[in-house]
C-alpha cells in the first residue's frame, strides 16, 4: 500500500473492529475545516491511549490523486461486501494537548458522544498517531503506578480503622470502581488524593462529568452527603503528614461546585492545618466567588486552580451557563487568591478551533496580566465536538493553531509555567 506523507484514513465498521482505509489519506478538523496533517504535527499514540468509534459520523478522508475531501458513506471489504464505516478518533493518555479533531460527519439522528477529548487520528506502518503535543511528561499520573492490587488492602484496612467515615466509603468506590488515580493515591498514601464535599453547583457546564440529563453521558457519580469536618481530617491528616509530595485538593469531578460549601472547607483546612504545617493544601473550583476564595485563602489554602474555558464573556458563558456569577468575578476570584499569596492556576479547557482563535489569545493575555496566575494547564475539553461547536457564538475571529497559540503565550509570559497536571508550588515544604 503507497502511504506517501500523510497518515492512512481510520474507519470502524458497525461492530467498532477498526480498518484503514485502501487509498484515503487521515484529515483533521481545525474546527472550521479539515485538512491534511504532516508528520511533525503528530505523535505516536503513546500507551493507555483509547481508540473510540464516532456512531453516526461518517469519515472524511483525502484522495491525494483528485485534492478532494471524501465522506465515506459505505466502503467495500474483501470477504464481508458492503459495509457503513463511522470515523475514529483516539484519546490520549493525559499530558497530550490535542490539536485536532476528527473529521467527520455527523448525521442529524446520531447518537451524542460521551465526555471524551476525541482527537484526529491515523495510521502510518509502524503504529496509529493523533494528532496533539506533548505538554508536560509526569511518571505520577502513568497507569502503571496504579494496580489494584496494592489498593485493595490499604482499602480493607483504612475501611477497618474508619468503619464510620462515610467519605471513605464513597472514596473507596472512586478508587476501584471508577478507576480515579487521585482518589487511588490516598489508599497508596502518596501526591495527590481528592476530597469531595460538594452536591450543588451554581453553573451548567455543557462538558459537566457529574451533571448531564443523559445517564449515559455522565462520567462520575456526584458524592449525595456531606461529609464532616471529622470525617475529613481523619484521612487526610494522616495523608498531609506522611505521604510523599502530598496534595490535598478539595473540588473534583464527582462533585459539585466546593465554594457552595466554604464554610465546610474552611473549617477543614483549618483543621488540617492543626495536626500539619506539611503538603498543599488545593482548591479546584469554578472561581465564582472571590469573597469565599479570600476566606478560603485566609483558612490556609495553599493553591488555587480555576477551570475557564474562555476568556471571553459569550464564549464563558456558552460552555459554563453559569446561574449567578459573571467571568469578571472569575477573574476577581483569581486576583484574591494571588493578593492572597495563594499559588494560582488556571485549568484552561482548550478546544481547537475556539482556543487558538486570535481574539483568544488576545483575550487570555489581557486576563494573565491583569490575575498574575503562575500556572496555565493545557486540558482538552471532553465533550462531544459537534455539540460544543454548535453551542458557541457565530462571530469568530482568525485561528493561529493550538501549538502556535502555545508557543506565542510562552513567549508572551515567560514567567508563567505550562503543563497538564495539579503542580507542588516550587520552594513549598513538604
Ligand atoms: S462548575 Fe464543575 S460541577 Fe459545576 S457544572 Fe461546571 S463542571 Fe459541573
Amino acid at each position: 500500500m503507497e502511504r506517501g506523507d500523510l497518515p492512512n484514513l481510520l474507519l470502524a465498521d458497525e461492530k467498532g473492529i477498526i480498518l484503514e482505509h485502501p487509498y484515503l489519506k487521515m484529515v483533521g478538523f481545525n474546527g472550521r475545516e479539515s485538512v491534511p496533517i504532516p508528520r511533525e504535527g503528530l505523535v505516536k499514540l503513546p500507551p493507555f491511549s483509547k481508540l473510540f468509534y464516532l456512531p453516526g459520523v461518517r469519515p472524511v478522508g483525502l484522495d491525494q490523486e483528485r485534492g478532494t475531501l471524501e465522506v465515506v458513506e459505505e466502503l467495500y471489504v474483501k470477504g464481508r461486501g458492503k459495509i457503513r464505516p463511522y470515523a475514529v478518533a483516539a484519546f490520549l493518555s493525559p499530558g497530550y494537548v490535542r490539536t485536532h479533531l476528527p473529521a467527520g460527519h455527523p448525521e442529524a439522528d446520531r447518537p451524542l458522544l460521551p465526555l471524551w477529548a476525541y482527537t484526529a487520528a491515523g495510521a502510518y506502518e509502524d503504529g496509529i498517531y493523533g494528532a496533539a503535543f506533548l505538554v508536560e511528561k509526569n511518571p505520577k499520573w502513568d497507569p502503571r503506578n496504579y494496580d489494584d492490587r496494592d489498593i485493595l488492602p490499604r482499602v480493607k484496612e483504612l475501611k477497618r480503622r474508619y468503619p464510620q467515615n462515610r467519605l471513605l466509603k464513597h472514596l473507596s468506590h472512586c478508587a476501584l470502581s471508577n478507576h480515579c488515580f487521585a482518589a487511588k493515591n490516598l489508599f497508596l498514601g502518596r501526591w495527590e488524593a481528592p476530597v469531595p464535599t460538594s452536591r450543588v453547583c451554581n453553573a451548567k457546564c455543557l462538558g459537566c462529568l457529574s451533571d448531564q440529563e443523559d445517564e449515559r453521558i455522565r462520567s462520575h457519580d456526584r458524592i449525595r452527603f456531606r461529609p464532616s469536618v471529622g470525617e475529613i481530617v481523619s484521612l487526610f491528616g494522616p495523608h498531609l503528614t506522611y505521604a510523599p509530595e502530598p496534595i490535598v485538593s478539595f473540588g473534583q469531578g464527582c462533585e459539585g461546585e466546593p465554594l457552595t460549601e466554604y464554610l465546610l472547607i474552611g473549617e477543614a483546612i483549618e483543621a488540617l492545618r492543626s495536626t500539619t504545617d506539611r503538603g498543599v493544601i488545593n482548591l479546584n473550583t469554578n472561581g465564582s466567588w472571590p469573597e469565599r476564595i479570600k476566606s478560603l485563602c485566609e483558612a490556609g489554602l495553599d493553591s488555587l486552580r480555576v477551570s475557564l474555558s474562555s476568556a471571553r464573556e459569550p464564549f464563558f458563558n456558552a460552555y459554563h451557563r453559569p446561574l449567578n456569577y459573571t467571568l469578571k468575578d472569575v477573574v476577581e476570584g483569581l486576583k484574591v487568591a494571588k493578593t492572597s499569596g495563594v499559588f494560582s492556576m488556571i485549568n484552561y479547557l482548550i478546544f481547537p478551533g475556539v482556543t487558538d482563535e486570535r481574539d483568544e489569545f488576545e483575550a487570555l493575555s489581557l486576563l494573565i496580566e491583569e490575575t498574575g496566575v503562575d500556572f496555565i494547564h493545557l486540558k482538552n475539553l471532553c465533550i462531544d465536538p459537534w455539540v460544543y461547536l454548535g453551542a458557541l457564538p457565530s462571530e469568530r475571529s482568525p485561528l493561529m493553531g493550538l501549538k502556535r497559540f502555545h508557543e506565542a503565550l510562552k513567549e508572551r509570559f515567560p514567567h508563567v509555567n505550562f503543563g497538564y497536571f495539579n503542580q507542588v508550588p516550587k520552594g513549598m515544604a513538604l
